[in-house]
Order: structure tokens, then C-alpha cells, then sequence
């Protein structure tokens, strides 16, 4: 595994700045591979990533764990917290790790002389231990991974909207197969055609 410098310098890169959520992120990807023991970051679709909110921490963990968005094995379930279960698809083992709630002032007792609290937990973060810094659980998933999942070239035609549906995300209704929109279950309403091309 890349050391915990270049993990960060790469979750940097990424997002134009170095922060504490960024380290926090980056630990958390280091220490699902300790705790799972799992050669990360992965360079397959074996861990998955259920991140608890999105934000800056996302980009570190996905640095450190090979969980991204873009390869379908980082999902947000968003419950407002800098939080994520990584979930190892060969044993079904799953790991919880949420920081620990007095870590902020750990990190402002450790580095009493920094510029502020922010950069105190900039450093402290990168200082502490990761049992230090994280509630670590081993848990059992009460979501339907395998559905989460899917698998590679489900895909199907709304019949209202004529959209592409992949994933099986498809619903029915009245005999007919729809999208979750045309089911209902949209987070939009159109107001009017954007462009003038007649369709
Ligand atoms: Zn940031
Ligand atoms: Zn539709």
C-alpha cells in the first residue's frame, strides 16, 4: 500500500486542496485494508465503498480504497455523516468506521501551537493512530447488496419515456416497464423543451 503521503498528495491533486476531511478520508481507506485485509487501493470491483455523506472525505477515501464513483464501487447513502461501511464482495465482510466524536479536541490538545483548530486537525489527523481516530465495527448489511449491484448490461427502454434504464432500476407498473420518474417517483418536474430540436 502507497504511504499515507502519497495517498494524500494524490486526494489533493484531486481536489485542488489538502483538508482535514481529506486526511480523515485517506486514514479510512487505509485502515478498511487493515481491518479486511485487503491490498488497496484495489485495482478490481472486490470492496465497494458506502460512503454516509458526500464532500471532501469522499475523494480521500476513494484515493486510498480504489472505491469510485466512476467504477461503480463508491455509493452515497446520505446520512449527513463522515462516515462509510467498505464492503468486501468475496467474504461479505463489511466494516464501519466513523470518527470518533472528541477527536477535534484530541487534534487542538495534540497541536496547541498551530495557526487554528483547522489546521491543528490538518496535521493531528495525519499524527494520530487510526484506532485512535476512528470507531471501527465489523457489521452486518441490512441493504440488498446484490441489488445494489446488479450486474453488467441489465438494460432496458422506458415504455413511457423511451429513456434508457440501466441496472435494473426499473419499475412496473400496470404491466408496463418504467423508470422511477415515469413511475412517479421523480425528483424533477419539466417546465418546457430546452433546445428546439422536434422529437
Ligand atoms: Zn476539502
Ligand atoms: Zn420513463
Amino acid at each position: 500500500m502507497p504511504d499515507l503521503q502519497t495517498l494524500l498528495a494524490q486526494s489533493a491533486a484531486l481536489h485542488n486542496h489538502l483538508c482535514p476531511r481529506q486526511v480523515l478520508g485517506v486514514q479510512m481507506g487505509i485502515y478498511a485494508g487493515e481491518l479486511l485485509e485487503l491490498d488497496l487501493p484495489q485495482r478490481d470491483k472486490r470492496l465497494y465503498a458506502l460512503i454516509e455523506t458526500d464532500g471532501c472525505f469522499a475523494d480521500g477515501v476513494a484515493v486510498a480504497s480504489g472505491c469510485w464513483l466512476g467504477r461503480r464501487t463508491m455509493r452515497l447513502l446520505d446520512y449527513g455523516k463522515v462516515a462509510v461501511t467498505f464492503y468486501d464482495s468475496l467474504t461479505e465482510r463489511a466494516v464501519r468506521l466513523a470518527p470518533r466524536p472528541e477527536i477535534r479536541e484530541r487534534a487542538v490538545a495534540l497541536l496547541p501551537q498551530a495557526e487554528s483548530r483547522w489546521h491543528a486537525q490538518l496535521h493531528a489527523y495525519q499524527q494520530l493512530s487510526r484506532p485512535e481516530l476512528f470507531k471501527a465495527q465489523f457489521v452486518s448489511l441490512s441493504l440488498d447488496m446484490q441489488a445494489l449491484i446488479s450486474r453488467p448490461g441489465a438494460r432496458v427502454t422506458c415504455a413511457r419515456c423511451g429513456e434508457e434504464i440501466l441496472n435494473e432500476r426499473e419499475v412496473l407498473l400496470n404491466g408496463e416497464v418504467v423508470c422511477r420518474s415515469c413511475a412517479g417517483d421523480a425528483y424533477y418536474s419539466v417546465l418546457c423543451a430546452a433546445d428546439a430540436y422536434a422529437d
